[in-house]
């Protein structure tokens, strides 16, 4: 039987722990925080992930969780940017929170199977297979290595050396789930407003409220986090004191988590004979495309199909990145015109021209886009 060792135990990481089980591969997963913990906010899953979770038999517990929603663009004074060359299924997705989603795919992988508290700490490849070392002085022989450690991946640092993660200079984004305690929240809203900055908020699947405020091109940052979020909130509201704001302002400010977003430079190389990077360990995107777990769990999924079907390990490995790296050169170039768009009406465009591209089932879209 294969073994595989996975590194991570974020999304990415727990599903391909799902998908290498279920192709036959004994599997451990770890992690190097003492607990399997996401950070408390909502992520949206788009058509491709639900259906690799729904070829790995999880799809109904995952919906379970969500709350079907639409991505569409509003500007500052609640007009909607409209996109009529796209259809309703380009703007779908599943809203669900991060925590719900890593506990259900860690029950899935089974606890027995993740060790927690278990840190990388460097891989050595020899003819029959991988050694890997932990934190904790330990080893795990194994026939192949997943590092799906995110975008500061030590696992990435040994492969391909001199790839640090970098800043996307002056991106910085601000998030919670909170419950709309006395704000009456009309639905859901997602604005393209004036100095860079996009946000709104979801209705979550518990009742609960997601909001999201990001800017490009930030000034340095001064004061708490919900100072800083008030201060772009002006940019996406007309009204003063709109519904954006008074979320913000009723939420803790220890529970309002701020990222600057790192991005991974491309990588010559996702794989060696027995090593493979998944998720944002490969790929780390502007999350203004919200897609990098969606595409991290397509990783997850095409792997399991490999390593349970191909002859060879590294045969697999081979195959996985001659897939991964020209779909992530495409996703690149469509992520960067949105991000270069120069109107909001352009935003909302390349979004769904963005969405419309990865949800498209592969086959039908070899079908219609010659290669
Ligand atoms: C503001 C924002 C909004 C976003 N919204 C969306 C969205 O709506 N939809 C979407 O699809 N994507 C979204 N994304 C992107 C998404 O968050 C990431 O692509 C996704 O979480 C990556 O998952 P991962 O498992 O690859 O990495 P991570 O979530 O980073 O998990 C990596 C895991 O590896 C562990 N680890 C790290 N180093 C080691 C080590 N040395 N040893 C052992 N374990 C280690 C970490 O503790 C962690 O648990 C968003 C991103 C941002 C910043």
């Amino acid at each position: 039987m294969t073994r595989a060792v996975v590194i991570g135990g974020g999304i990415v990481g727990l599903t391909t722990g799902i998908a290498l089980r279920r192709a036959g591969v004994e599997v451990v997963v770890c992690e190097q925080a003492p607990e399997i913990r996401a950070a408390g906010t909502g992520l949206g899953l788009w058509a491709n992930a639900l259906a690799v979770f729904d070829a790995l038999g999880i799809g109904e517990q995952v919906r379970a969780i969500g709350k079907p929603s639409e991505m569409h663009f509003h500007d500052p004074a609640g007009k909607l940017l409209e996109t009529p060359e796209f259809d309703a299924a380009d703007h779908r997705y599943l809203l669900v929170h991060r925590a719900k989603l890593t506990d259900l795919l860690a029950g899935r992988v089974g606890h027995q199977n993740i060790r927690l508290g278990t840190g990388f700490h460097e891989y050595e490849e020899h003819a029959g297979g991988v050694t890997v070392r932990l934190s904790d002085g330990s080893t795990e022989e194994a026939d192949v290595l997943v590092g799906a450690d995110g975008a500061y991946s030590a696992v990435r640092a040994q492969l391909v050396p001199e790839t640090r993660a970098q800043e996307h200079h002056g991106h910085q984004a601000w998030r919670a789930v909170v419950p709309a305690d006395g704000i009456a929240v009309p639905g859901n809203r997602v604005i393209l407003g004036t100095d860079g900055c996009r946000g709104g908020h979801v209705l979550t699947h518990d009742g609960s409220v997601y909001w999201l405020v990001n800017q490009f091109k930030s000034p340095p940052l001064t004061g708490t986090r919900k100072q800083q979020a008030l201060e772009r909130a002006i940019h996406l509201e007309e009204e003063p004191d709109g519904v954006l704001a008074r979320l913000i302002g009723a939420t803790l400010e220890e529970l309002i988590l701020h990222n600057q977003v790192m991005l991974v430079p491309p990588l010559p190389h996702w794989v060696s004979a027995r090593v493979a990077l998944a998720g944002d360990a490969a790929h780390a995107m502007s999350p203004h495309i919200t897609a990098g777990a969606t595409l991290g769990i397509e990783d997850a999924a095409l792997l399991g199909h490999l390593l349970g079907t191909a002859a060879d390990v590294a045969g697999a490995l081979a195959a996985y990145e001659a897939d991964r790296i020209p779909r992530y050169a495409r996703a690149a170039e469509l992520s960067a015109a949105v991000e270069h768009s120069p109107t909001p009406q352009e935003f909302a465009r390349h979004y769904a021209a963005f969405s419309h591209w990865m949800i498209t089932p592969r086959d039908a879209e070899r079908n219609r886009v010659p290669a």
